[in-house]
């Protein structure tokens, strides 16, 4: 078929993965297509993951903020919500971002097919065209030619066989639409994204239930960390249930009524006005006909790439969720910037040491690298410091001093290896210790490093200071 279009690189997916790598390949003078389905770039994150949840994670935080401040002399009346405000204000946040990134396309003459793109063979896709929300095709296709392609598809979340179809049942696309405040919630899967959603409901007045299958929420963070979220949230979660399954829900008029199994299961079944379901994502690798491509795709809908972000077939490139975990925005920029600049003739290789994580949660959890809890489970042995922020000045005087800061460490070189750090404000933090690892930094170097005071900051000098055994009076 003739093609309708011809670049030097094809990006198909508008997320960060994908618009990251369609302006990098740009920059470095490329003809760039990206083809996405829906009509704003930003993918998941901007549109219905990263960016959407935090506007209302920081709105709910400084709502709990002032609730909290009557034990500082400042009482203000019971919060009332006006979720049509609450949801404009999250759609502004989102439509700022998405319309900025339409604005850097334009600028870097960035053409946007809007559709669906599926591979015909090694060099060209075929685009079945979209219109309005992104669901519906106009029945039009496109055909477009590539030197190069980079495949930054995403993933969508996965869904369990057993929950019957009713629009109380929602994945966390469905829970940040904001459609209203349930009395009774429950999270299926207690990662990051169903704390974040239990924290931001939990917070608006709905009685939140959270069911883990696993032995305890938030996986790939260290226990000790989980304990003093878990603790912050006694009062305002209900029921925690971990290694306890959903075995069946069914829809009736007074709600979703789910039966429990497991160690802490209800006898009997609960019933919920809104139920959650945020028990992982799947990659969207076998929607493409990669095949056609010659791409291989995993059974699970990976791609497998090399540390050039190079599918088997070398002159198309796979990034972002579609290539594996962890499925973070980060992640897939860094990648977005490596496959860009090897398709440009680069010596460009992914070799990030570390990728951090964050769970926004109340309070947050951040951690980077080797986890302590991993490094037992091998076997590692690892020097440890933790600096308590009972210790922290400004920590205390914020009135959130439960949380602290812990770095791990290589006990014959002193070599950062790995920390996390439970409190407010911990994602925001976590950067500097991702930049200690990937510098090879010591604890001598952390601990000289003169942190401004008072800040929560300062917690990652002081628990160097503590490894290096200067600072011993803690509590
Ligand atoms: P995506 O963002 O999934 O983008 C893929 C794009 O490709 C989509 O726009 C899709 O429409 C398009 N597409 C797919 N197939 C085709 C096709 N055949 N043709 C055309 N277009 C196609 N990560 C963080 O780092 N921090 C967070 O705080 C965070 N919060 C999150 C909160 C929630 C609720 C969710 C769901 C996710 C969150 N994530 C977070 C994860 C983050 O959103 C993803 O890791 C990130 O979006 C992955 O980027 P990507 O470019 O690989 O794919």
């Amino acid at each position: 078929r003739k093609a309708d279009i011809e670049c030097d690189m094809l990006v198909i997916g508008g997320g960060p993965g994908g618009y990251s790598a369609a302006f990098r390949a740009a920059d470095l003078g490329m003809k760039v297509v990206i083809v996405e389905r829906y009509a704003t770039l930003g993918g998941v994150c901007l549109n219905v993951g990263c960016i959407p949840s935090k506007a209302l994670l920081h709105t709910v935080a400084v709502m709990e903020e002032a609730k909290a401040f009557a034990a500082h002399g400042i009482r203000f009346g019971a919060p009332e919500v006006d979720l049509d405000a609450l949801r404009a204000y999250k759609d502004k946040v989102v439509a700022r971002m998405t319309g900025g990134l339409g604005g850097m396309a334009k600028g870097r003459k960035v053409t946007i097919v809007r559709g669906y793109a599926k591979f015909l063979d090694p060099h060209h896709v075929v685009v079945d065209l979209t219109e309005g929300t992104g669901q519906q095709t106009t029945g039009n296709e496109q055909v477009v030619r590539f030197s190069q392609a980079i495949i930054a598809a995403g993933s969508e979340p996965v869904q369990l066989p057993f929950l019957p179809k009713d629009e109380r049942i929602v994945d966390s696309t469905g829970a940040l639409a904001l459609k209203f405040v349930p009395k009774r919630m429950l999270v299926i899967g207690g990662g990051i994204i169903g704390l974040e959603m239990a924290t931001v409901y939990a917070s608006l007045g709905a009685q939140v239930d959270v069911v883990e299958m696993l032995d305890g929420v938030m996986a790939g963070a260290d226990r000790d960390l989980v304990k003093v979220w878990q603790k912050h949230n006694e009062k305002r979660l209900g029921r925690l249930m971990v290694k306890t399954k959903t075995t069946a829900a069914e829809a009736t008029p007074e709600g979703i009524r789910v039966s429990f199994e497991g160690e802490h299961a209800p006898a009997e079944p609960q019933v919920y006005d809104l139920v959650l379901s945020a028990v992982g994502r799947t990659p969207n690798g076998k929607k493409l006909a990669a095949e056609n491509a010659g791409v291989a795709v995993g059974d699970r809908g990976f791609i497998d790439v090399d540390s050039q972000m190079r599918t088997n077939v070398p002159h198309i490139f796979a990034i972002g969720d579609i290539v594996g975990q962890p499925m973070l925005a980060h992640k897939a920029v860094h990648e977005a910037h490596v496959a860009a600049e090897a398709a440009a003739g680069q010596k460009r290789h992914f070799d990030a040491r570390v990728i951090p994580a964050v769970a926004y949660t109340d309070p947050e959890v951040a951690w980077v690298g080797i986890s302590e809890d991993e490094a037992k489970a091998k076997g590692v042995t690892l020097g440890k410091a933790v600096f308590p922020w009972m210790a922290s000045g400004r920590a205390v005087a914020n009135g959130r001093d439960e949380g602290f800061t812990k770095l791990l460490f290589d006990p014959e070189t002193h070599r950062i290896l790995g920390g996390s750090i439970v409190g407010t404000s911990a994602g925001d933090m976590i950067g500097e210790l991702a930049l200690a690892i990937e510098m090879g930094a010591d604890a001598a170097d952390i601990g000289h490093t003169i942190h401004p005071h008072p800040t929560l900051g300062e917690s990652i000098g002081m628990a160097a200071e503590v490894f290096e055994g200067v600072c011993t009076d803690l509590p």
